[in-house]
């Protein structure tokens, strides 16, 4: 079989097994949940000769963790590639019945990130085709919840499971991405009194004090914000996305919420950009008679940021200009699972097919040209922590 009939073979067999991220919901019927991905992920990668081990994050939900042991066990290299997908719902074309069209697969998780993660898994097969084992040890992971907080991530690394570098399988357009931005969400509600709304001076109006927060975060904190610029990711942003508030339109509303979400640069630290924020709120409070609020912090992506001239930017240069002709760096403003693993010690960088342009959209595809070259550069990248000089001190 030629290495377009493997993508194709493998990326279908994913795509056809839904994974998407089932948020809050605790039923996990199909599509919902990562289990039976794992459970394909899992049958698979012992057949090709991994110890595997899946662990339960969150119940019905694990994150696979395959380890190939190295000719140097005392080198580790992880390859991560998240195993959720958005929703599938929204889509005009089927999500899970994979089709290949004009040399592009289409599907959900096709770009986001199931191709970046057939191409590991096709990488890694390659090197053991024709090397027979594994120069270091390498660990092909899935982490469950990427889309909605990084869970998985986050529970991942321990000082049991600490590889010395990790390459993020995201699609880059098969650049090096070795900065992303941080995002910090929370959820703001305001409280009210509910009276009957022919006499509305009586209540107090939840949605009205809404009114005046959102009019804070657009008037005076994102303007705010404009100054603080990274020379690589530009500004810090914030957006509110969503509002819920009151019941029906004869009822003084007693509670409205909204969700915002605030991109963080690498500097910025989660406590300060939260504290920023309540300051603000306990000024307005300070200026509206009876404002009652409270602010909860939804979900969080660290920023990250590595050197190109890190260890893992180096290795992951030299292995795109031998299979591609030349090495491009990128930054992201979006946020992945390489600021978690980077925040907890494991230097990282992001690289795969396929544009982020393509990621949660309705028509959802991958190039399967970019897929069949990633696989050419994760084996060469393989070989390549073999034979390099340098590598990570380790961890302790
Ligand atoms: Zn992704």
């Amino acid at each position: 079989m030629s290495t377009r009939d493997d993508v194709i073979a493998l990326l279908s067999e994913l795509v056809v097994c839904p994974s998407v991220n089932p948020s809050d919901r605790k039923d996990l019927q199909p599509p919902y949940g990562e289990g039976p991905l794992a459970e394909l992920l899992a049958v698979r990668l012992r057949a090709w000769g991994a110890e595997v081990t899946l662990r339960e994050v969150v119940p019905g939900r694990p994150n696979v963790i395959a380890r190939f042991e190295g000719a140097d066990p005392s080198r580790s290299l992880m390859l991560e590639a998240h195993s959720d997908t958005v929703q599938g719902s929204d889509m005009t074309i089927p999500p899970f019945e994979p089709a290949v069209r004009a040399g592009r697969l289409y599907g959900r998780g096709s770009c986001d990130t199931k191709g970046p993660m057939a191409a590991m898994l096709l990488g890694i097969r390659r090197v053991l085709d024709e090397d027979g084992r594994m120069p270091v040890t390498v660990y092909f992971v899935s982490t469950c919840d990427e889309e909605q907080g990084a869970r998985g991530a986050r529970a991942l690394i321990s000082k049991d499971f600490r590889p010395d570098l990790a390459v993020v399988g995201e699609p880059t357009d098969l650049a090096i991405c070795h900065a992303h931005k941080g995002t910090l969400r929370w959820s703001i509600r305001t409280h009210g009194v509910a009276v009957h709304s022919s006499a509305p001076q009586r209540g107090v109006n939840a949605i009205y004090h809404m009114a005046r927060v959102i009019e804070l975060i657009e008037r005076e904190v994102a303007p705010g914000l404009r100054g603080k610029r990274h020379p690589l990711l530009g500004e810090a942003t914030i957006s509110v996305g969503v509002i819920r508030g009151g019941t029906q339109s004869n009822v003084v509303p007693a509670e409205c919420t909204i969700e915002i979400d605030r991109r963080m640069l690498p500097g910025e630290s989660r406590e300060e950009v939260t504290e920023a924020m309540r300051v603000r709120l306990e000024a307005l409070k300070a200026s509206i008679p009876i404002f009652s609020y409270d602010i909860e912090a939804l979900q969080y992506y660290e920023p990250m940021e590595v050197s190109t001239d890190s260890i893992p930017c180096r290795l992951m240069a030299e292995a795109c200009t031998r299979v591609l002709g030349a090495a491009q760096f990128v930054t992201a403003p979006w946020s992945a699972n390489a600021g978690v693993f980077a925040a907890l010690g494991v230097p990282c960088v992001l690289f795969g097919p396929g544009s982020i342009k393509q990621a949660h959209t309705k028509d959802e595809f991958i190039e399967l040209g970019e897929v069949e070259k990633a696989v050419d550069v994760y084996a060469e990248l393989i070989r390549q922590c073999g034979v390099a000089r340098e590598w990570p001190a380790p961890i302790t």
